[in-house]
């Protein structure tokens, strides 16, 4: 039964590989982010609470997110696995994740700062439909301007490369005392994320494959 958690940071690749993989195991991709957009949009009592913080701007206590995450993992589908993907994202959050859900393997993908640098910078937004693009992997037809209405792209503050290495390194420092948590648990399998999409998909069902 996988029980599985994806870690990795900002553009990384994670969301892409957590819905390819979700399929080919037939187990729900369960993101943090949007169960609490769900459960918002569902009016759950669980949702409005959350609601609260989100207008608010403000981040959702774990103590809720974990309630959130419980509720959702009691379902039907989650009963043959689960691939969590947004939690947990520190030591305290993992502690709080075993009490309530057993996890078998942690996935933990590993690309050189520099590339990550070069992925995050060359992520760019349509500001008049929302369109993203990507200078490597989705370029727009026409440099610096929207497929879809020709619009100028504009690229996110926190997607400039000063704004980048910094939150490479907030990652880094909230995330490597989780890594060494799951490594002494012997459940941490880092996943070479260089390359291809189909590349990374690969190494990941091999290396589920190795040790299933
Ligand atoms: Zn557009």
């Amino acid at each position: 039964m996988p029980r599985i958690v994806l870690l990795g940071p900002p553009g990384v690749g994670k969301g892409t590989q957590a819905k390819v993989l979700a399929q080919h195991l037939h187990v729900p991709h369960l993101s943090t982010g949007d169960l609490l957009r769900e459960s918002v949009r569902a009016k759950s009592s669980l949702g409005e609470e959350a609601d609260v913080y989100m207008r608010a701007g403000r981040l959702v206590p774990d103590d809720l997110v974990l309630r959130i995450l419980r509720e959702r993992l009691g379902r039907a589908d989650a009963a043959t696995g689960y691939i969590l993907d947004g939690y947990p994202r520190n030591v305290a959050q993992a502690n709080e994740l075993d009490r309530i859900a057993p996890i078998d393997r942690v996935l933990s993908f590993d690309l050189p700062e520099s590339a990550l640098v070069v992925r995050l910078t060359q992520r760019w937004t349509c500001p008049k439909c929302g369109t993203a693009y990507n200078l490597a992997t989705r370029p727009p037809k026409v440099p610096g301007a929207c497929d879809l209405d020709g619009t100028t792209l504009v690229q996110r503050a926190d997607d400039a490369p000063a704004a980048v290495r910094t939150r490479l390194a907030v990652y880094r420092e909230q995330t490597e005392p989780l890594l060494e948590h799951y490594r002494r648990l012997g459940r941490l399998t880092p996943i070479d994320a260089r390359g291809t999409p189909e590349q990374v998909a690969q190494r990941l069902r091999t290396a589920l494959e190795g040790r299933s």
